[in-house]
């Protein structure tokens, strides 16, 4: 098993995690998760991007040009012999003795691995329980940050209550998943939560906007209420891991259950062409 640290792919029992790292302390760091189909990264282009304005908007600099950083993903898949998986990475701010107040003269961290990965078919087909909390996240969730307690007590408290993923509102507003994104369909229109400072914009997202636009379905990235998610005639998520995946049914601070829909399908087989023409 190869791990990435720094520009190197290193046997994992030689890796060495400095105490004071400082994702270690204050979880000071970013990261992408990205897909890997027959062996191939999906989307690179686009996680490499959002890793640089993650970086940038935490004033931390990429110690790597985005070639490397590719060609470092590429070794990885293959000393693992990655078919279908995923690939993680995270930057660090880097190593300092702990002290809130960061210096700028320190090396970022760079270190990832890889994990096989299939697509869960059954929820792709049947649909996924949910449980709708509250979003106590910080307001900067734009940045895709190591930083997760908010997602990953929301996660914990869905699972507790049978359900694989949480949804989140904030102000009678519905935000996003724990891990993804959501979209709903009311009267043959597809709404979903702009891309703010309120939102992680999901890969999965933006591919699954541009596919919408492609087969001319209409679609608004413009917030949703509580209400309208209950109304709604079909509900999705998006995210690297489960792709398009449709929801079935809600509880928690909202109950309703929804039977799998039109556009929902015609999207999972539009992401299902696009990501196989990419390969
Ligand atoms: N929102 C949040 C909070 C997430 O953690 C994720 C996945 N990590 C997503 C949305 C989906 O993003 P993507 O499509 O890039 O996986």
């Amino acid at each position: 098993d190869y791990v990435l640290y720094q520009n190197r792919i290193i046997p994992k029992n030689e890796l060495h995690i400095d105490m004071d790292d400082r994702g270690y302390n204050f979880g000071d760091g970013i990261y992408e998760v990205v897909r890997v189909y027959n062996g191939i990264p999906f989307a690179m282009d686009e996680h490499l991007d959002r890793l640089q304005h993650s970086a940038s908007e935490l004033d931390m600099t990429v110690p790597y040009s985005m070639e490397t950083i590719e060609k470092l993903v590429y070794d990885l898949i293959q000393k693992n012999e990655i078919n279908s998986g995923m690939i993680y990475f995270q930057l660090t701010r880097g190593i300092q003795p702990r002290n809130h107040l960061y210096s700028r003269d320190i090396e970022p961290v760079l270190s990832g691995f890889s994990k096989p990965l299939e697509t869960n078919v059954e929820w792709q087909q049947n649909g996924l329980d949910t449980w709708m909390t509250k979003d106590i996240r910080w307001l900067r969730c734009d940045i895709k940050t190591i930083n997760l307690l908010g997602n990953i007590m929301a996660k914990r408290e869905a699972s507790d209550n049978n359900c694989h993923e949480a949804l989140q509102h904030r102000e009678g507003l519905v935000t996003e998943g724990s891990s993804s994104n959501l979209f709903i369909v009311k009267d043959d229109v597809i709404y979903t939560h702009p891309s703010t400072n309120l939102i992680l914009n999901g890969i999965t997202r933006r591919i699954t906007i541009r596919l919408a636009y492609q087969i001319e379905a209409t679609i608004k990235e413009k917030p949703f209420t509580l209400e309208e998610l209950k109304q709604a005639d079909e509900v999705f998520i998006t995210s690297t891991t489960m792709e398009v995946t449709p929801v079935r049914s809600i509880k928690g601070d909202l109950t309703a259950s929804y039977s799998i829909g039109p556009w929902t399908r015609k999207l999972q087989h539009a992401f299902t062409d696009y990501r196989k023409k990419q390969q």
